[in-house]
């Protein structure tokens, strides 16, 4: 098989930029819960990252392995219902394991796009009674948002419309193991 590399035409972030980045966000979030400023549980649990499958993967596994605080993790999965049956509605696939109640929720994302999943997630938590409910995104792309959703963590905003792959994203399930965020060449898409 030809070298994944090959199809990308631009690099956006390398991996030495998105490692960075990573500890970065990390130092921020950790800074912020450590004196439990934010944490709202009444039991004084650690956090509860909840990383949305399957983009989240990678990141949020190099996120969690840079917090020096206690963190407990768990995975969700939605998907978008295809445009035409139900516009704008998405649908759970794979829910969390246990109850978030109480729980300080941290959502873990690549890339927040039209803004719809985590509008979605942050309500659903919401009525779970979750003590804080926080969202963390590798990417904030904002040229196609229809829900106003607030980002409390925000890796890199990328103000083009561009669709882009690597660090646990994919275009139809490849590339998703690229240690960067690129570009496709236009004649890998389609
Ligand atoms: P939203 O509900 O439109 O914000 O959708 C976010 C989800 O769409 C992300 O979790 C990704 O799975 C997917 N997505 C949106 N933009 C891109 C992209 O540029 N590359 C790969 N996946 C994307």
């Amino acid at each position: 098989m030809k070298r994944l590399e090959g199809r990308i035409a631009r690099i956006l972030y390398s991996e030495e930029e998105i490692g960075r980045r990573v500890e970065e966000l990390a130092a921020r979030i950790g800074a912020d819960y450590a004196d439990r400023g934010f944490a709202k549980d009444p039991k004084g649990r650690p956090i509860l990252l909840v990383g949305i499958l399957r983009g989240a993967l990678v990141f949020m596994s190099d996120l969690a392995r840079r917090f020096r605080m206690p963190v407990e993790y768990d995975l969700i999965s939605i998907s978008s219902y295809a445009n035409g049956t139900a516009p704008g509605a998405v649908r759970l696939v794979k829910d969390l394991e246990r109850p978030i109640a109480g729980r300080d929720v941290l959502i873990v994302e690549d890339i927040i796009d039209t803004g719809l999943t985590i509008e979605y997630l942050k309500r659903s938590f919401a009525a779970r009674n979750a003590a804080s409910v926080r969202v963390c995104s590798l990417v904030d792309k904002t040229a196609r948002r229809e829900k106003p959703v607030s980002i409390d963590y925000v890796g890199f905003t990328l103000e083009e419309d561009a669709f882009v792959v690597g660090y646990g994203m994919d275009y139809a399930e490849m590339y998703r193991n690229l240690p960067f965020i690129g570009v496709l060449k236009p004649e890998f898409i389609g």
